[in-house]
């Protein structure tokens, strides 16, 4: 792996002084965590030009998270689509999704920091469970805030995280969902900066929590890049195709294709498009296009998917979208079963209801102007479905 990635601010590189991707991104944060975010971006800084850091970071990867994961092709399903579907798979990632090749690489930075806690907010729950694997693995407290309803909603993750040995905080303010998280974990950094790291879940927050975060998901489009290179007599896709909730492992899946002349698209829950229905605001400490009543305010996103229940979208996939890079499309939640489903038996692969989004999309498209037969495409399994296998009981109960 080469240390210093691509030419500084172009693509998917370094974001701009101040963490800005175009016009999004930043560091909008109350006085008392400017220094705490600039004390982050130095010591990533030090920690990603370091090749001892790199060494640790991939060995953990290796012997703790299962990497690399697979690449398979799914070929059941191109059969019937006519198009060659291609699946990355991290639903084998330890922990059932990509988020651990965020919280690994962040809890070695906190490690080399000298913290002792790891904070983290979480809407599911699936990055608080990483969250509080890696703060076990490293020897660090755990602190998780979520919000009170997420919590009756998502009992097992909460448990789990209890298991892991974190203090799971109920959060009572707003709606008690993720963006009330957020905002409460953010105060609490505030008040704890000296022994707390704040770990952030995917490519949001404030500068330099966007562009590290999409560093440290880089891997999963590396991987694929290789991958496909074996696989593909034309060595890269023609689409790369990724969920966006936060938008994590669609920017870690983009970075390894965007110098190429794939076509990136990302995949939001129609009840969650900030892309197509936000508008430019400020939220949880960066500019960015977010889902906003009459009055301005964040408004709450709704989607059968979790993961994809956020009101914003990391500021460089709004950049890539911005400049026409990336195409963002939605779907709607009747269509995220029938694709679970169809995977499932076409390819004996039950997947997370985010990554589900994907593959709809790929069914709606495939033999249409968006998705031509004769098309090779990468889509990004970004999570393992036994999480949501209660959830879809209780809807085929009723
Ligand atoms: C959290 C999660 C997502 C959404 O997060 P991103 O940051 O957009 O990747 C998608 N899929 C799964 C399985 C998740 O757990």
């Amino acid at each position: 792996m080469s240390l210093v990635s691509a030419a500084p601010h172009g693509l998917m590189a370094e974001p701009h002084a101040g963490g800005r991707f175009g016009e999004f991104g930043g560091c909008f944060v109350p006085e008392s965590l400017v220094a705490a975010c600039a004390e982050v971006e130095q010591a990533f800084r030090d920690a990603w030009s370091d090749a001892t850091f790199h060494h640790r970071l991939e060995r953990l990867r290796a012997v703790h998270a299962g990497r690399p994961t697979a690449l398979t092709p799914a070929v059941n399903l191109s059969a019937e689509l006519g198009v060659t579907v291609l699946l990355k798979r991290e639903d084998l990632a330890h922990t059932g999704s990509h988020k651990i090749n965020n919280v690994l690489g962040q809890a070695l930075l906190a490690h080399r920091m000298g913290r002792r806690r790891l904070l983290a907010e979480t809407g599911a729950g699936q990055h608080g469970v990483a969250a509080a694997t890696a703060a076990a693995l490293f020897g660090l407290d755990a602190t998780v805030f979520m919000g009170e309803r997420d919590m009756e909603r998502q009992e097992l993750n909460v448990f789990r995280m209890k298991m892991l040995g974190a203090e799971v905080v109920p959060v009572r303010s707003g709606s008690r969902t993720l963006k009330d998280a957020c905002n409460e974990a953010m105060r609490h950094w505030v008040t704890a900066v000296d022994d707390s790291y704040y770990c952030v879940g995917s490519v949001m927050g404030p500068h330099p929590y966007p562009w590290m975060v999409r560093e440290f998901q880089r891997v999963i489009g590396e991987e694929a890049r290789a991958q496909c290179a074996a696989e593909l007599p034309t060595a890269v896709p023609t689409h790369v195709v990724a969920c966006v909730g936060g938008g994590s492992n669609a920017a870690g899946t983009f970075a390894g294709f965007v110098d190429t002349n794939a076509r990136l698209i990302g995949v939001e829950a129609a009840g969650g498009a900030a892309m197509s229905d936000g508008a430019v605001g400020i939220v949880h400490g960066y500019r960015t296009l977010v889902l906003q009543d009459e009055h301005g305010q964040v408004a709450e996103a709704h989607s059968m998917a979790a993961g994809l229940d956020y009101p914003g979208v990391g500021p460089e996939l709004a950049h890539l979208g911005g400049i026409r890079r990336a195409r963002y499309v939605t779907v709607a939640d009747d269509e995220v079963v029938p694709a679970l489903r169809r995977l499932a038996r076409a390819e004996g692969i039950l997947c997370a209801l985010e990554s589900a989004h994907a593959i709809a999309w790929v069914l709606r498209a495939a033999g249409t102007a968006e998705l031509p037969t004769g098309s090779t495409v990468l889509v990004t399994l970004s999570g393992r479905g036994d999480k949501d296998m209660p959830a879809l009981m209780t809807a085929d109960a009723r």
